[in-house]
């Protein structure tokens, strides 16, 4: 659809600027459809792209810019010291149980989150960055939405299949590309891990 909407605008600009003369000169304009690996490499780039930058959940959706210089332009402010890849991390309680601080499991719904700070200060994690894990409605769904291969969730099943498809087709198209994509992840994660 996403492809098919943009040969329609294309097409529209095409006929806006088929009516224009310039310094006297009739202006010639055509829309050509790009190739299908065009196509394949721009949703494949496009994916890539997208889990660097993007973390969705059920009623929130992050776009952030990556600490590469390459890629994205340097941050105004100074969140990265507060959250170190830029993404919030998911909402979660802590209680206190005999001499130590837990996060109860997912099922215990009767707790409160525990706030930002107090989070970010103890060392403890869950066990998957999953925004929805305390969401009564959608725990059902989780597994669902979550690829198996790199961990990442998803806000809908359909944008967990085409991650898959893209990214972890079932006869590697580029084993070199998905190869570095996977370092780049497990690179983060240890980063943000220290
Ligand atoms: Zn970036
Ligand atoms: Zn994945």
């Amino acid at each position: 659809m996403e492809i098919q909407n943009f040969q329609f605008a294309g097409e529209a600009l095409a006929d806006v600027w088929n009516k224009m003369v310039i310094d006297g000169h009739e202006v010639y304009a055509e829309y050509i459809p790009p190739s299908k690996e065009t196509v394949e490499a721009s949703v494949s780039s496009s994916q890539e792209w997208y889990c660097c930058h993007v973390r969705e959940s059920q009623y929130l959706l992050q776009i952030v810019k990556c600490r590469d210089s390459n890629c994205c332009s340097l941050y105004r402010s100074n969140l990265q010291s507060i959250l170190y890849n830029g993404f919030m991390i998911p909402p979660y309680p802590l209680i206190q149980e005999n001499s130590s601080i837990i996060i109860p499991p997912s099922t215990d719904i009767n707790v409160k989150f525990a706030p930002l700070l107090t989070r970010l200060a103890v060392n403890i994690q869950p066990s998957s960055q999953i925004y929805d894990l305390y969401c009564p409605s959608i725990v059902q769904e989780i597994q669902n939405r979550t690829c198996s291969f790199c961990k990442l969730y998803f806000a809908s099943k359909k944008n967990l299949q085409t991650h898959q498809k893209v990214l972890h087709p079932k006869i590697p198209v580029d084993s070199a590309r998905v190869r570095s994509y996977y370092k780049a992840i497990y690179r983060r994660e240890k980063e943000a891990s220290i």
